[in-house]
């Protein structure tokens, strides 16, 4: 039988432990498990960078929530991105990515993976023809992350399925920032989703881990087994607190979705505003196509101020929001992406405006929110 989203972020993976009773799942902190006699697996567990019981009750509820059948669960989202990349690519491939994907991602492939000789061109994933543009006969992967990090911009998963299909190419989704309980790329033809599960899922700021969500059967073998013998595996604890970050994953995308949107009309009425991104905007240039492929616009937005100083100002003058890097917790964070979390693509086809400010919209009280936005624009 199939359930709502919530029902399934609550259940899925989570069933009540049979000898106890305990109607949460234990906390298996554990590294290995006895064996009856050499080979004689109780529960199929031997060694926890294989497998852990917690672990894979966050597997299973991880792929339950995309609607996909295989869900994988690592260390961080980076570490998640580089099990999937380095399982699906070769020395000589080719990968497309949008050109304003989160800094770290960009890092991984244009240092990481660009030294270990795969190529990569960045398009602006919003563009099917410059995503055309961009594949080569040796492109195995798109990489789309909607909406993008920090310009909001929105790109059309299922037209981008499609354009993969028709070259014969991997569709990966970083489904980050709207979250699977407002953005479902499986169903939308997305091969692969990826996390990181630090932010929205955990959702409480207090844990780091990634993951990797598909159906297709054989490539899940394969990155798994990638998990196991490169070991970038999340330990029990971890894999507990983003379990139980994830039961609350829905109500708590309609609170940051409601007080962005507030903030995001607040800062588009001030003078000082340049420009706001976020996709709930109607002036926003995706958000038709968001308002279609999303069942809310989230809590991200990123302002555009009068120059680099203005930005700095902003993000120094707010007290609720903390000035800090990361995203997606129950708290707000404002961040200046030109100088902290894009400073690695600094210099390189993927710079960011230094006039840009992003904010996480946490879930605290709207009007507590929106009067620090008020104090900060006076500051600028
Ligand atoms: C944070 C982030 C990542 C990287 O995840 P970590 O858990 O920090 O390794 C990847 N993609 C997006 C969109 C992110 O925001």
């Amino acid at each position: 039988m199939s359930h709502g989203f919530d029902t399934t972020a609550i259940h899925a993976g989570q069933d009540f432990d049979p000898t106890t009773g305990a109607v949460i799942p234990p906390i298996y902190q554990t590294s290995t498990f006895v064996q009856d006699g050499i080979g004689g697996l109780r529960g199929g567990y031997e060694y926890s960078r294989g497998g852990n019981p917690t672990r894979t009750a966050l597997e299973t509820q991880l792929a339950a929530i995309e609607g996909a059948a295989h869900g994988l669960s690592f260390a961080s989202g980076l570490a998640a991105e580089d099990a999937l990349l380095r399982t699906v690519l070769a020395p000589g491939d080719h990968v497309v990515i949008g050109n304003d994907v989160y800094g770290g991602t960009h890092r991984l492939i244009r240092l990481i993976h660009g030294a270990w000789g795969i190529e990569h061109t960045t398009a602006d994933t919003s563009d099917a023809d410059a995503v055309r543009a961009a594949i080569r006969p040796e492109t195995k992967v798109l990489w789309v992350e909607t909406p993008s990090n920090p310009l909001m911009k929105v790109t059309d998963i299922a037209a981008a399925a499609a354009l993969a299909r028709e070259a014969g190419i991997l569709l990966v989704v970083d489904n980050t920032f709207a979250s699977p309980a407002l953005q479902q790329p499986i169903a939308l033809g997305a091969d692969v989703v990826v996390h990181s599960t630090t932010k929205y899922l955990g959702g409480h700021s207090d844990v780091v881990g990634g993951a990797v969500v598909l159906n297709d059967e054989e490539l899940a073998a394969k990155v798994r087994f990638t998990q196991f013998a490169a070991g970038a595996v999340s330990g029990p604890f971890d894999a507990f607190l983003t379990s139980r970050g994830i039961k609350t994953l829905g109500v708590r995308m309609q609170r940051h979705s409601s007080n962005a949107l507030e903030i995001a009309r607040r800062l588009d009425e001030h003078p000082a505003v340049v420009r706001v991104y976020y996709p709930g905007l109607e002036s926003h240039p995706g958000h038709e196509l968001a308002a279609r492929q999303m069942s809310g616009f989230g809590g991200m937005l990123s302002l555009e101020l009068a120059d680099g100083a203005a930005a700095r100002r902003f993000a120094e003058s707010t007290q609720l929001f903390q000035l800090a890097e990361s995203l997606g917790g129950v708290e707000s964070l404002v961040n200046h992406p030109w100088s902290m979390t894009h400073a690695s693509v600094r210099g390189t086809d993927a710079e960011v405006p230094e006039a840009i400010v992003r904010l996480s919209v946490g879930i605290e009280d709207a009007a507590d929110l929106l009067a620090d936005i008020d104090g900060a624009l006076a500051a600028v």
